[in-house]
Parts: structure tokens; sequence; C-alpha cells
């Protein structure tokens, strides 16, 4: 049979339609999947050990012959127990297996097998339990040698995965290198083909690593290639100036509250700078939590309309949304600028509720100065008249796919809209210019010089009381708290459980006489929006939450932060969560409550304790953890690189260098047809999720 890489597994032998469904589950459903499913770990069998001199050990590899072999049932345990004799020259050895009443009609007397498991003691002598056999030939899949293990959900085996994959190796057709030969020899790849049959069935250690440099180097290589050339598309597009309003702007600052910390200035002329010119701005302005990145886009806005176009502010969350809506207007409330709140379920014009007919109309007519909203505003069909400038909260990266929704929204179709993304997750600045190369990026670092640091605690869980009574006292003195549980039971997916009773026994056994509250997904947005602003009104002292909670909102007046079950959120979240208090000159506390008191939770939680900013904690979370997870990738759209790590600090910088220099030689790569050929399939890949 001969394979081509878009040949449906089912066409392989031994995959039915069970198998297939189970492979889907995998998202492998063709030839090129089961070929790009990676093993994520390797375990050497190679070593090939002497039977006679074995010792009770972890784990052994042996090749011998079958002396014996039989099947019974096992009468007490009603199980199945097949047991053999195994031998060398050096010496035998007695197997047992349990429940594959099958093996000994495959195994036969005189065959010559490898076994790899662990070596046990049966009272007297040793003996192998359940190991993984293979008969001898030249070639072996599963013993005696590298073997990949596969990171397996659905109820696929190990044994089945890697018969499938190396079936496909072994028929496939060449694949092509795309690659231009000067960067695999400038880097020293190994070919591609040959990457992928070692990376499942590696000859030997330097192969498998060889194979693996090579399929993270593409990974890089061509994202660093999309960066590139769409920074290069973006220089290409027209944006309308934003014309640098200094009066104005001079007036909007002196009558803030409060005086702008210096980075607080600096960004903001970034901006006003990129405004201004003849192509759409593209930055990112990553700023500490807490550190008034709000205030700076007020300051965008503000110019934006003053030069008579329209803004849109997108929010992750509609509580966010509705937050900034409220903040926005604020700053902006002596302009006259007419300002509306757009989300699925709450949709404002000045004030005043309004159908979605009546909003869609109003911005399409120009009416609506500013819309704040969710990304219903880029999903549902807003057309604005005139839209000069797009922020995005709290989101690293906006995606191609979105930012050409966009144009088609901006109502005026020759120009592009000026895109500010705003991000409280710190990233280290290195690996920003890196992984965010197509964007400018802007820092600030320095928070209002009245802010205290917060008082990270990793609280026993036998000084919960006194917890509790600290949380009393400080509302007592006229401050607020808020109490986060994590998601417990998976099956109850927006943890409306495990918070409900957490706000029972809290309002019941604890705080009796305090006004506490309940927020979660659950929640219309609505009542998530009036339980949001009781609290930041002052009307309720306790908010138990989820993770709703997360991101940006801003209650000057909480001071108290307490995480139930700390372990289970990731660094960058409680990083988040903790940033919700300490927004004003009160001194605020977080209380981490962990359930397990592991080693690693205990390093974890100390890190958020101890770390001096968000950017240090960045470093810390990034040789930690690793790669992946780690900046919340899902909603921060960043590509999920299968085998490329973070980490690849080295790799990432070789893959940044040889894609610019191929787009330095062949800008629409022309003179790289293959190569050309892959990204264009990556293109409409990304282009169809
Ligand atoms: P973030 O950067 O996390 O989005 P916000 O923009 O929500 O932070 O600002 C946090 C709080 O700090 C707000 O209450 C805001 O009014 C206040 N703030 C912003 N800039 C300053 C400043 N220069 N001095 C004092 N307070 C400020
Ligand atoms: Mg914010």
């Amino acid at each position: 049979m001969k394979l081509e890489l878009t040949t449906p597994v089912s066409a392989l032998t031994r995959v039915g339609k069970t198998t297939a469904g189970r492979l889907k589950r995998l998202d492998i459903q063709t030839v090129n999947d089961l070929i790009f499913y990676y093993p994520t770990r390797w375990q050497d069998l190679s070593l090939i050990s002497e039977i006679g001199r074995l010792q009770p050990t972890d784990l052994a590899t042996v090749k011998g012959k079958i002396q014996l072999i039989e099947s019974r049932r096992s009468h007490f345990r009603k199980t199945n127990l097949t047991e053999a004799l195994i031998a060398d020259k050096s010496g035998s050895i007695k197997v047992i297996w349990f429940n594959q009443p099958y093996l000994s009609k495959y195994l036969l007397p005189g065959d010559e097998v490898y076994l790899s498991g662990k070596v046990d003691f049966d009272r007297y002598n040793l003996q192998f339990v359940n190991p993984v056999y293979e008969k001898s030939s030249r070639d072996t899949t599963h013993t005696a040698r590298i073997v990949p293990i596969y990171s397996l959900t659905s109820s696929i085996t190990q044994k089945q995965l890697r018969f499938l994959i190396k079936t496909a190796l072994s028929l496939m057709p060449a694949i092509n290198e795309y690659l231009p030969k000067q960067i695999i020899k400038e880097n020293q790849l190994m070919d591609l083909s040959l990457a992928l049959k070692q990376i499942h069935f590696p000859s030997d250690n330097n192969r498998l690593h060889e194979a693996i440099t090579r399929l993270k180097f593409d990974e890089l290589f061509l994202f660093q290639l999309q960066i590139i050339s769409q920074k290069a598309e973006l220089n290409a597009l027209n944006a309308e100036p934003i014309a640098f309003n200094e009066i104005k702007t001079k007036e909007f600052v002196d009558n803030l509250p409060f005086k702008l910390t210096n980075d607080q200035r600096k960004v903001a002329w970034q901006i006003i700078s990129d405004l201004g010119k003849k192509h759409p701005m593209n930055r990112l302005l990553e700023g500490e939590v807490g550190s008034g990145k709000t205030v700076v886009a007020a300051m965008a806005i503000y110019n934006t309309v003053l030069s008579a176009k329209q803004c849109a502010l997108i929010a992750p969350t509609e509580i966010l949304a509705g937050q900034h809506y409220q903040s926005v207007k604020n700053l902006l409330k002596n302009t006259g600028f007419k300002i509306g709140l757009f989300s699925r379920s709450q949709r404002l014009l000045e004030d005043k509720k309004a159908t979605k007919a009546e909003m869609l109309k109003n911005i399409n007519s120009g009416k609506i100065d500013i819309v704040i909203g969710t990304h219903a505003l880029i999903q549902e069909d807003v057309i604005f008249k005139d839209l000069g400038l797009v922020i995005v909260d709290e989101q690293h990266r906006f995606g191609v796919k979105q930012r050409q929704a966009l144009r088609l929204k901006s109502g005026n179709k020759l120009t592009m809209p000026h895109l500010l993304s705003m991000t409280a997750t710190p990233i280290p600045r290195t690996l920003a210019l890196t992984l965010y190369g197509d964007l400018d990026l802007s820092l600030i670092r320095e928070l209002p010089k009245e802010r205290k640091k917060v008082i990270t605690k990793i609280v026993e869980p036998n000084k919960r009381t006194a917890a509790y009574d600290f949380i009393a006292q400080q509302i007592k003195t006229g401050r607020q708290a808020f109490v986060i549980c994590p998601l417990i039971d998976p099956s109850d997916k927006l943890n409306v459980k495990a918070v409900t009773d957490e706000y029972e026994k809290l309002k019941r056994d604890i705080f009796p006489e305090y006004k506490i509250s309940l927020l979660h997904g659950k929640l219309r947005g609505e009542d998530k929006e009036k339980i949001m602003s009781d609290f930041s009104a002052g009307k309720t002292d306790i908010l138990v939450a989820t993770s709703v909670i997360e991101v940006g909102v801003d209650i000057p007046n909480a001071s108290v932060m307490l995480i139930e079950g700390a372990e289970r959120f990731g660094l960058a979240q409680l990083y988040q969560f903790r940033g919700r208090v300490g927004r004003s000159v009160y001194q605020s506390y977080c209380f981490l409550f962990a359930q397990t008191q592991t080693q690693k939770t205990k390093d974890r939680l100390q890190a958020l304790a101890s770390a001096k900013d968000g950017f240090e904690l960045a470093e810390f979370d990034l040789k930690f953890r690793g790669p992946g997870e780690i900046y919340g990738t899902a909603q921060s759209g960043f590509p999920e690189f299968k085998i490329a790590q973070l980490t690849d600090a080295n790799l990432i910088s070789l893959a940044q260098k040889s894609a610019q220099k191929i787009i330095e030689q062949s800008p629409d790569l022309l003179l790289f047809p293959e190569l050309k050929e892959r990204v264009k399939k990556i293109i409409i890949q990304t282009h169809l999720e």
C-alpha cells in the first residue's frame, strides 16, 4: 500500500471504526496527523541485560528464548495467569502476565523475545511481572530501544499508537524538505523526513536530540516568519493619522485627581506619536497590575475623538467591560463625548438601556464616539462610521483574523484603525520582543508613588481563624475583602457549587454580621454588573468569587485578597488576583490557603510572596514551570507549539535570525517555493480555525 499524507487513518490495517474514533479524539485523522503526533517523552530500554546478572530493579530489558509458556485460570483470584520461563546464555527467569490468555498462543517455546519491565522478587527468585514483550526482530518497536511515550487521553494504548505511527512512517511518501538549504546548513539541522522518523523511533540519544532540535526549529522559524511578514504587511497598510491635541491633553492631565507617573507619561507619548503616523499603530502596553494603564488609554481615546473619529475598547469579560465603561465615562466626563456599552447582555447608551438595533444604528451613524464592550463587538455585525482606534485590554496579541475583521468594521475600508493591546501579565522583555516581534512594546514598570506593596502570606491551616479575624478587623476600619475559590470539581465547569458552598459557610458561620455577595460565571450579565457596582460602591463588605474576577477589576477600597486552594492556580493568575488589592493608599494583604503542602506548592507560593515585581515572577515562572501554560496561552492567542518551548532561548534567537535573513532575500518567498507552500498551508489553517 502507498500512503499519502492526506490518507485517512482508517485506511491503515488494524484501524476500524472504534480505533478511528479514538484517534480522532487525539486529533489524529490522517497519516500526516499520525506522523506529526510527537512523543512527549522517551524511555531508554536500549540496554540489554544478561538474565544471570539481573537485580531487583525498576526497569530492565532482556533478550532470551522462551523455554515454557502456559496460560491457566487461577481459581481463587478469578484471573487468567500466563507463566513462562525464558533463558539466555547467562541464566533464566520466570515471567508472569495477568489476564492476557492469548499470549500462550502468540509466544511459543523456542521463540526469541525481548522483555522490558520491572524485575521483582517472588519469595525466593527473581521474576518479571507483566513485562512488555516483543518477538526479536531486527527492528523492535516497544523494547530493546529508546521507546517513544505519547500523551494519551482516549483508550488508545501506547503499543497501538506506536504500531500505527511506525506503519505510517514506513509507508509514507518522502516528505519534502521545505527549509531552504542555507538555513539547514547554517543551523546544522537534520533533514525533515529523517527527523520525523528519529523523533518517534530514535536510533540513539544523539539522533533523538538532533531530531528534537530540528522539529523545534521548524515551529519557531515558521512562527518568526509569520511575525516578520505580518509586521511588513502592516507597515504597508495605511491608517489615518490622529492629530495630537496638546492643549487639551495637557488640560486633561492637569485635571486628573493624581499626578501621572513618569512611566505613564513616557508610554502615553509613545502611543500618541504612533497615532500621528500614516501606518496603523500595533503596540502592546505592558504594565504592572495597578500601574494605571486605563488613564493612558483614555488619553489616546481623548485625542482620537477630538479628531472626530470613533474608538472601541474591548475587554475580556462583561464585568471588566462594565467597569471600563464607568472609568472612561468618569475620566472623560466633561468632554461631551457619547459613550456606549455593548456586550452580549448589556447595552447602554449614555447610561440608558438600549436595544441592539439602536446601538448598531448609533455606532454606524457615528453618534456614539466611544464603544466599550466585549469581543461581541467584533463578532456581531457592528459597523462603525469611522473607527480610528481599537484598544484591547488584558490581551497580548490580537490575531490576524480579528484584525482583518476590524478592518471590515472600521467603516473606512481603505485604512486600518490603530491598535493598542494592554496587558498586566508580565512577560520578560526579551521574550516579548521575540514572541511579539510584530508589536511595538511600551512598558510601565513604575507604580504610583503612594502604593504600598501587598503583604503576601501563605497561611497554615491552623491559622485560618486568625486570618478571618484579621479580615473582620479590616472591614471594621472600612475596607473590603475578596475571597477567591478554585475550580474543584471538573464536572462543575463554572465552579458554581464550590463557590456557593463557601459563600454559605462564610455568611452563616464566619461573618454573619457583614454583607457578603457571591459572584460566578453563571450569573446573568446584569446581575454580575449589579454585584460589582454594589461592591464598588461599598455596599457589600466581602465578595466571594470564582476566577471571573481575575483581570482588571478595580476596587481601590479593597484591602484583603484571600485565595482558597491557591496551589490550583497558575502563578500568573495568582498574581492577577493579588493585583485586585493594593490599588490605593491602604496597606493591603493577600492570604494564600493551600490544600496540598508539597514542597513544589510551597516554592511556587513563596515565589509569589517574595518576587519584587511581576517581571521577576514571570522569570521565575518561566524557569520553574517551563513553557506553554504560563501566559494563559489560550486567551493570548499564543500559538500552541507542539514541541518548542519558551525556554528554548537559543533556538528562538537562531530561528529569528534565519527568518529575517530569508525575508530580506525574498520578501514574498518566491525564491523559496517549498517554504512558501508550507507557509500558505499554515495561513489557511489559522484562517479556518
Ligand atoms: P491597571 O494598569 O492595572 O489597569 P488601572 O488603570 O485600573 O490599573 O489603575 C489602577 C488605579 O490606580 C485606578 O484606581 C487609577 O485611578 C489609579 N491611578 C492611575 N494612575 C495613577 C497615578 N499616577 N497615581 C495614583 N493613582 C493612579
Ligand atoms: Mg486594567
